[in-house]
C-alpha cells in the first residue's frame, strides 16, 4: 500500500501510560445528548431507584439504543436540563447486570447492553441498523492523533479478551471480515494479534507508517477499495465492551479516557463511569482559561458548557489554553516555541521539540495564497482548497466531482493552512448537508 500526505503534529501534553485513581463522585450526570445521539425517550421517573445496567432513556431515531445506568442509584431529573442525574450511588461497579438471559439475537444483546451505539458506518458516520450486517469491520488499534488514549494501556491486561471479542463480533455480524490497523513500529501487542490472524480466515492485519492519519479506518477502506456503505468501524474499548456483553451480560457503562493536553496538570488516563462530572476532571487542569475539547486536538469538538458529565462518545478530554487576546503581528515574531508545517519559524534551528499548543490561530483567516500545503498533507489525494472554493460558492455537485466524498475528516488541511482557513468545518457541513438531502429524498 502506498500512503501519501499525512503529518505528525508534535504537541506537548500527551497522556502518560497509566490510569489515575479518580475521585469518587457524589453524583453522575448523564447527558441526554451527544454528537450522534439524542436520548429523548425517558424510561425512568424522578426519585426512582435504578440498578446498574437499567435502561434510563432511549434514542428513538437511532434504533432505540439505550442510555444505561452506570451504577445503582436514585434518579434526579431536576438538577440540570437535558441530563439524568444519578445520586445515592452505590457500589456495584464490578457487578454484572442481573438481567436474565442474553437474547438469541446477539445483535440485540449488543444493543441492549449499550455497545451497539459504538458501531459506526464509514459512509456517513451514523449508527448502523441492527437488522443489517457489514461486509467488513475496520478497527484501528493504535491512534495517532494527539491526545487519544494509548492502545498498549487499553490492552495491557485485556489482549486475550480483545481477541475473543473480535471472534464474537465476527460471528455476531454474520461472519463479516475484520481488518485491524497497526503501526509498523514495534509493539508487544503485535505478535499475539498476528498469531490470531494466522489462525483465522476472517482477520487481517494491516501495518501502516506511524503518521497521522494513516490509522484512519476510512483511509484503509479507500486503499482496499472497500465499498464504504458496507464497512463499519468501532474502537478497541467497544470490542472489549462487546466481549463483556456477549460473554457475561455485562453492561458497557465505563470507559478509559485520556485527560491531557498542554494545560492538563497531569496528563494521564482515567477509567470513569459514564456521566462522571467533567468538573472533577477539569479540577486537575491549570487555572488558566481553558478550551475543553472532547476528543483529539485535530478532530475533537469543543464541549458544550451546559454538559455536566462525560457522554459515551467521548474518549478524551483535551485542555488547551483559550487565547482571548489577539496575537498582534504574530507573523512577524520569530517563533522559537512554535511548530509549523511551513517550517518558517525560527524553531527550525532547534532540535525536535513538542509545541505548547494554544487556541491562537496566529492571525485571522485570510484569502488562500495557493501554497499547496493542504494538498500536500491530504491523505485522501484530494485538493482541499479547490473543494473549499466550490462549497463556499454553493456548488456541492462540483465539490463531489473533485472528491469531497473521499475526505476522511482528519483536519490536517485546517492545521497546516497558512491562511487559517477552517476547511474541516466546511467539508463536514458540505457532507452533512448532502447526507440529509439524501435521507429526505
Ligand atoms: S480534505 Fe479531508 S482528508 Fe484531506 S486533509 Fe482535509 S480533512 Fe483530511
Ligand atoms: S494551505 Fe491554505 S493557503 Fe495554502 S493552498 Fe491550502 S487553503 Fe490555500
Amino acid at each position: 500500500m502506498k500512503f501519501n500526505g499525512g503529518y505528525n503534529v508534535m504537541l506537548e501534553g500527551a497522556p502518560s501510560i497509566g490510569i489515575a485513581t479518580y475521585e469518587k463522585p457524589d453524583a453522575l450526570h448523564l447527558p441526554l445528548f451527544s454528537d450522534c445521539l439524542d436520548f429523548s425517550l425517558l424510561q425512568v421517573e424522578h426519585g426512582e431507584s435504578v440498578k446498574k445496567g437499567q435502561v434510563l432513556a432511549k434514542d428513538p431515531v437511532n434504533y432505540s439504543v439505550p442510555l444505561l445506568a452506570p451504577m445503582d442509584g436514585t434518579i434526579n431529573l431536576e438538577i440540570a436540563e437535558r441530563h439524568i442525574t444519578l445520586e445515592n450511588l452505590s457500589s456495584p461497579e464490578e457487578s454484572v447486570s442481573d438481567e436474565a438471559d442474553v437474547d438469541d439475537d446477539k445483535r440485540q444483546t449488543l444493543l441492549r447492553f449499550g455497545v451497539w451505539s459504538f458501531m459506526t458506518k464509514l459512509d456517513n458516520g451514523r449508527i448502523p441498523d441492527p437488522e443489517t450486517v457489514p461486509e467488513s469491520l475496520v478497527i484501528p488499534v493504535f491512534r495517532f492523533e494527539p491526545f487519544l488514549p494509548n492502545a498498549e494501556l487499553l490492552l495491557k491486561e485485556s489482549l486475550d479478551q480483545f481477541i475473543e471479542g473480535l471472534g464474537n463480533i465476527h460471528k455476531t455480524l454474520d461472519d463479516a471480515a475484520i481488518q485491524l490497523i497497526l503501526p509498523e513500529t514495534e509493539s508487544a501487542l503485535k505478535a499475539p494479534l498476528h498469531q490470531a490472524a494466522e489462525q483465522s480466515d476472517w482477520l487481517t492485519l494491516y501495518e501502516v507508517p506511524e503518521t497521522y492519519p494513516f490509522d484512519h479506518p476510512a483511509l484503509l477502506a479507500q486503499m482496499l477499495e472497500l465499498d464504504p456503505e458496507k464497512v463499519w468501524t468501532l474502537d478497541v474499548q467497544a470490542v472489549l465492551g462487546a466481549q463483556g456483553a456477549l460473554d457475561s451480560n455485562r453492561p458497557y457503562v465505563k470507559r478509559t479516557i485520556s485527560v491531557s493536553g498542554p494545560m492538563a496538570a497531569q496528563p494521564t488516563h482515567h477509567q470513569v463511569p459514564l456521566g462522571y462530572p467533567i468538573s472533577l476532571l477539569v479540577g486537575q487542569a491549570s487555572n488558566t482559561e481553558l478550551r475543553i475539547i472532547c476528543g483529539g486536538v485535530l478532530t475533537g469538538k469543543v464541549i458544550d458548557s451546559a454538559q455536566l458529565g462525560m457522554d459515551a462518545e467521548c474518549v478524551a478530554l483535551t485542555f488547551l489554553e483559550e487565547m482571548t487576546e489577539r496575537e498582534v503581528m504574530a507573523f512577524a515574531q520569530a517563533g522559537f516555541g512554535k511548530q509549523s508545517y511551513s517550517r518558517t519559524f525560527a524553531s527550525v534551528f532547534k532540535p525536535l521539540f513538542k509545541e505548547k499548543f494554544t487556541t491562537a490561530l496566529r492571525g485571522e483567516s485570510r484569502p488562500c495564497i495557493f501554497c499547496g500545503f493542504c494538498e500536500n498533507v491530504c491523505p485522501a489525494g484530494i485538493i482541499p482548497h479547490l473543494i473549499h472554493r466550490y462549497l463556499d460558492n454553493d456548488r456541492p455537485e462540483d465539490a463531489y466531482r473533485v472528491g469531497l466524498d473521499k475526505c476522511i475528516e482528519c483536519g490536517l488541511c485546517s492545521y497546516v493552512c497558512l491562511s487559517k482557513i477552517n476547511h474541516l468545518e466546511l467539508l463536514q457541513a458540505g457532507k452533512e448537508q448532502a447526507a440529509t438531502e439524501a435521507i429526505e429524498g
